[in-house]
């Protein structure tokens, strides 16, 4: 089998890539084992959200230069501000190109509200979500938070009382709907994916817009869990339309997340739609790395049939999907054994403090400025590395993970076309 590029890895970096390859003619195959960090998604895609500890980053451009400057191995560095600014248009144009609305602005942030009832400054947002413009301050005066009974995905009394030490007089309320009685007998089946499947009948959205309508005149907006949003946000759009007199927007729940999944469904169709094959299921276990090349790679179902490509583009995530493993005393990239960024002493690779910095998130694959993987000191002539598997980055920190994700891949993407 013989490819331009072989992408490794179907998150949201190597499905960025893949599809501007495949747009652009390229004879491009992802292999992907498995889910990505996507079925977790917030629904708001993050840039860059803080440069230091307590101050939220609002103009993008400016704080892209400040930490640019700072930080002369961080991915956004290598890219350089100057090329950024293209760089973030295309990803704004890939992301909406999908079948999926999003809300923003490319240069600015604005903050989405957490199912913690706390405000976190991002760059996109699909745009059911409940967002605002100010970190500390609300569009709306009173607001309803509403559950559905029995679904224990959702926090949201805790999200409640967190919003009303924002100035927003809320209230909450848990729906009973008769057409969650199926489920909600049993706790693994009341999830957020089997409640959005339920909202693709018509008669089930009519009940729950009955139920909301009682509470709608009273407030400024409702604000639901996502597991509410189904098929591309369709089955919410008709949600909207039915409830009268104020204004719905969802919120992030414990995963999986129906947005994250109908992200990665549209990215996956996108890519398919332009001619690029997904090997769905399918692990690379080996590539083998000649005269400072890679001649092929080895995947799990294909056995000892090399799959063979011009370029490859290591897109396997970080420890969460196994793009690096972690022993007792080192940190390595399983594939091609790339050289990985770590710490010696293990005892500093995180803090028991689970809310401070926490090192291993900046521990990755060593590249050169044009994102080709080291290997044994020596870049890897045709082996590029993209998103969250790369170091010297802290997304968490930095609110920094899906930008770095779309950024490397659109920069590596186009330097292989340039090629
Ligand atoms: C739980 C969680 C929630 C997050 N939420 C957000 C958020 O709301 N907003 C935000 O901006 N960022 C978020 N992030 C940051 C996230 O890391 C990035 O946004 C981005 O999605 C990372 O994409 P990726 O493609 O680099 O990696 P991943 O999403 O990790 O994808 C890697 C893919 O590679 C596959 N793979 C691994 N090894 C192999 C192999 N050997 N062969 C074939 N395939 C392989 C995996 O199965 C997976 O599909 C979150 C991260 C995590 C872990």
């Amino acid at each position: 089998m013989k490819f331009d590029t072989i992408i490794i890895g179907g998150g949201l970096a190597g499905l960025a890539c893949g599809i501007r390859l495949a747009q652009n003619n390229q004879r491009c195959a992802i292999v992907s084992s498995g889910q990505s960090s996507l079925c977790f998604f917030s629904g708001s895609f993050d840039l860059l959200g803080h440069t230091s500890e307590d101050k939220p980053v609002y103009d993008l451009l400016e704080s892209l230069s400040i930490l640019a400057n700072k930080d002369k191995k961080h991915p956004y560095s290598k890219i350089g501000v100057s090329k950024i600014e293209k760089l973030l248009e295309q990803s704004y144009a890939l992301l909406n190109n999908l079948d999926i609305k999003m809300k923003g602005d490319v240069r600015k942030n604005h903050f989405r509200l957490t199912p913690m009832g706390t405000t976190r400054p991002t760059w996109l947002s699909v745009d059911t979500l409940a967002t605002s413009p100010s970190a500390d301050k609300l569009p709306w005066r009173t607001l309803a938070v509403c559950n559905l009974q029995g679904f224990t995905d959702f926090p949201h009394q805790i999200f409640a009382e967190q919003l009303a030490s924002l100035g927003v007089k809320v209230n909450t309320h848990s729906i009973k709907v008769r057409f969650l009685d199926s489920i909600r007998q049993n706790a693994t089946e009341m999830r957020s994916a089997s409640i959005a499947r339920l909202l693709e009948k018509t008669e089930n959205l009519e009940e729950l817009a009955k139920a909301l309508n009682l509470i709608a005149k009273d407030n400024d907006a409702i604000l639901l869990p996502a597991a509410l949003y189904s098929a591309d946000g369709k089955a919410f759009g008709k949600l909207k339309n039915m409830v009268l007199g104020t204004e719905l927007f969802l919120l992030p729940t414990m995963p999986p997340s129906v947005v994250g999944l109908e992200i990665e469904s549209s990215l996956i169709t996108e890519f398919k739609a332009h001619g690029g094959v997904f090997f769905a299921g399918d692990s690379v276990l080996k590539g083998e790395i000649q005269s400072g090349k890679v001649q092929c790679v080895y995947t799990a179902n294909h056995g000892d049939i090399p799959m063979v490509a011009d370029n490859y583009v290591l897109a396997t995530g970080s420890f969460f999907n196994k793009g690096l493993i972690a022993t007792n005393t080192s940190i390595y990239e399983p594939i091609f054994d790339c050289d990985v960024e770590f710490l010696p002493n293990r005892g500093d690779w995180y803090s028991k403090d689970l809310f401070t910095k926490q090192n291993y998130f900046g521990f990755g694959v060593k590249t050169t400025s044009s994102f080709k993987a080291l290997s044994g000191g020596n870049p890897v002539d045709n082996l590029y590395a993209i998103g969250s598997v790369l170091s010297d980055f802290n997304p968490v920190e930095e609110g920094s993970g899906a930008g770095v994700a779309l950024l490397t891949a659109l920069n590596v993407a186009n330097h292989l076309l340039d090629k």
